[in-house]
């Protein structure tokens, strides 16, 4: 297999590495990657293709001779890479157009939520201010206020009364906080409970899911603090007993893959699901149309099986022949982050790495490749150092004399260990996280604490 991956987070990091060790898989060309896909064996960054150049994705695709794309984030899916790579006969991971407004549109979400009877929390969708002001002044429970296209995680609110629901509507659809995400909102009843996310693999009509995780959104310990990308993850959880599994594929997951397919915009990629656990049962409360950051950067290292073959399997309809697992072990994940991270932040950071302990990955995330690490559309292959040409490679400390990789981003760099229990996943992920070092990094040391039910570490 030739495959291109677009993306640059830990996610696609993550992704490459698991593909990377397919026996299937003979390239992995990443765009435009990062600095840890930047090490890994047999991918290659490509810094010259635009990502969101969709022809210019295609004349590379054509020139490399790509027989799978897989694209990482919701931007390109949303805009249609997964339909204009089928339109010109290569393969591709990951949704059509169509079927990519269940993370595009939340408004289109809850309505197919309420068509398929699939539970989720009570809500009325609106195009016009003046009508939502009016249900807002209206109604008598708490509200949660979604902007209903993307953005970029940011465009969920949360107000903690009357006042502040009148005011974030205001900036939702009058002052245009989100751009055109905003011109159509959902107003939803505020639930209460645990988060849970679920990815699960479909070809469309048969599905088959991950262990489910549970992330941390905010930046501070405690849930304090405004929400990021997710600060951490781990998996599986004890809120996750095999009945609520069970009940979740019959409730939701099987007849969201149905319901697409029946309305003619078949299911075919990673759906993510985030649920809250209400007391009168789960409640969906978003759809994502593919791999979640940093949950694959958890359960990618559990996952017991080709991904390769997999992502193959749900392009080609056959998903109920292939089989994989998940090692009977947990992990977590730690995201360390650039100070000031989610507001502005410095760019530029030397990072230094030391070798990381066993069991532990680490996975990159803003960070970008030592000048040489990077090719010029795919042409050259680069040398990587002698010690990261095997095929298990921990992304250790000889890369990361401080004048070579350097941050890049907001969220840079995470500690992923896999242990027999949660507690010694979670010690072996900080241990992991002292091992990286960069000017102002932030970390949260509550990471799984919730689901251990001690003190923070
Ligand atoms: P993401 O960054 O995961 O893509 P998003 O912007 O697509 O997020 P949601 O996942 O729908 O939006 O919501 C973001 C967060 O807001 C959820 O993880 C949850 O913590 C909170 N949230 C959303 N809906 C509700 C609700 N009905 N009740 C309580 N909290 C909610």
């Amino acid at each position: 297999l030739r495959i291109l991956l677009v993306g640059s987070g830990g996610r696609e990091h993550a992704l490459a590495w698991k593909l990377g060790q397919s026996p299937l898989v003979d390239v992995i060309y990443t765009i435009p990657g990062n600095g840890g896909t930047a090490l890994v064996p047999r991918v290659e960054n490509v810094s010259n293709v635009p990502p969101d150049d969709f022809p210019a994705l295609l004349a590379f695709a054509r020139e490399h001779a790509i027989n799978l794309v897989v694209p990482g984030p919701e931007v390109p899916l949303v805009a249609g890479i997964g339909s204009f790579f089928r339109a010109a006969g290569i393969r591709c991971f990951g949704p059509t157009k169509a079927a990519a407004q269940m993370e595009g549109s939340k408004t289109f979400a809850k309505d197919f939520m309420a068509r398929h009877n699939i539970p989720t929390a009570k809500y009325r969708n609106f195009n016009d201010y003046e009508k939502a002001r009016q249900y807002l002044d209206s109604i008598a429970y708490n509200v949660v206020l979604k902007a209903s296209g993307l953005a970029a995680g940011k465009g969920v609110i949360l107000p903690s009364s009357k006042e502040e629901a009148q005011k974030a509507l205001r900036e939702i659809m009058m002052t245009k906080e989100f751009g055109s995400a905003g011109d159509e909102v959902v107003i939803e009843e505020y639930l209460e409970g645990e988060e849970l996310s679920f990815l699960t693999f479909s070809d469309g009509h048969t599905i088959k899911s991950l262990p489910p995780a549970q992330d941390h959104k905010q930046i501070y310990d405690n849930d304090k603090g405004p929400n990021t990308g997710g600060m951490g993850a781990y998996a599986p959880t004890r809120v996750a007993t095999p009945q609520l599994i069970e009940e979740i594929h019959r409730t939701v997951l099987q007849p969201t893959i149905d319901g697409m397919r029946k309305e003619r915009y078949p299911f075919v990629g990673l759906l993510f699901t985030g649920f809250m656990i209400t007391k009168e049962g789960p409640r969906t409360l978003e759809y994502n149309v593919r791999f979640g950051d940093p949950e694959t950067q958890t359960l990618l290292p559990l996952m017991d099986g080709d991904l390769a073959d997999v992502m193959i399997a749900c392009t080609e309809g056959c998903l109920d022949a292939v089989t994989f697992g998940a090692y009977s072990m947990f992990s977590a994940t730690v995201v360390a982050s650039a100070g000031g991270y989610p507001g502005p932040y410095v760019r530029g950071d030397s990072i230094n790495l030391d070798t990381p302990p066993a069991d532990t990955h680490i996975f990159h995330a803003g960070t970008k490749a030592p000048t040489g690490l990077e090719a010029q559309n795919g042409g050259q292959r680069f040398q990587k150092p002698l010690h990261l040409q095997g095929a298990h490679v921990h992304i250790s400390a000889n890369i990361g004399s401080s004048n070579t990789l350097t941050t890049s981003g907001g969220r840079g760099i995470a500690a992923t260990s896999t242990g027999n229990s949660l507690e010694a996943a979670i010690s072996q992920a900080y241990i992991g996280m002292s091992t990286i070092n960069f000017a102002n990094m932030h970390f949260r040391r509550d990471i799984g604490k919730r689901s251990l039910g001690s003190e923070s570490k």
